[in-house]
């Protein structure tokens, strides 16, 4: 499904091909064209314009397009907080927002530090270690439990694998 990009440059090599053809012959296309677009008559009422302003349409467009490109970049990686245009490559709420070091809650509107980065990165590891045992934690329970009450739920399953466990 490669057409597509095809077709679209193919259809401005031939715009651009016009363009140029209509420019080389632009004797041809009749005396009207030739006042109008300032090839002939030079002082008239067109050629300000067309040896000014209108010599720019193309540079216009190529800019137009590059700033928009740009505007998108931007878009795509600047800060999420409203009104900054900074780069934001600092992930808050879980990568919901990028933001930038002046607009991260956690970096208070200053660079990061080595200190906060040591202090941010030591909060970070004991979390995951938190998570981790939190998690090892719940899989004993939960492979504990089957065993102890034979995969039946009820009121008395604690109690009775407790007088289990006492009375072997
Ligand atoms: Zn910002």
């Amino acid at each position: 499904m490669k057409w597509r990009p095809i077709v679209t440059v193919g259809v401005i090599c031939a715009a651009v091909a016009g363009v140029a053809l209509w420019v080389i012959h632009a004797r041809l296309v009749g005396h009207w064209f030739e006042v109008h677009t300032g090839t002939v008559n030079e002082p008239g009422p067109y050629y300000g314009f067309w040896s000014g302003f209108g010599s720019d349409l193309t540079e216009f467009a190529i800019i137009g397009t590059i700033a928009t490109g740009v505007y998108q970049l931007v878009k795509r990686y600047n800060c999420h907080y409203p009104g900054c245009w900074r780069v934001g490559n600092h992930p808050a709420a879980g990568g919901q927002f990028s933001l930038c070091y002046l607009h991260h809650p956690d970096y208070q509107g200053k660079k990061p530090t080595q200190e906060l980065i040591q202090r941010l990165h030591r909060e970070h590891l004991e979390r995951q270690a938190a998570i981790l045992a939190r998690f090892h934690e719940l899989r004993e329970h939960l492979s504990d439990k089957p065993a102890g009450d034979n995969g039946v739920p009820g009121s008395g399953a604690p109690t009775a694998q407790a007088a289990k466990d006492g009375n072997p």
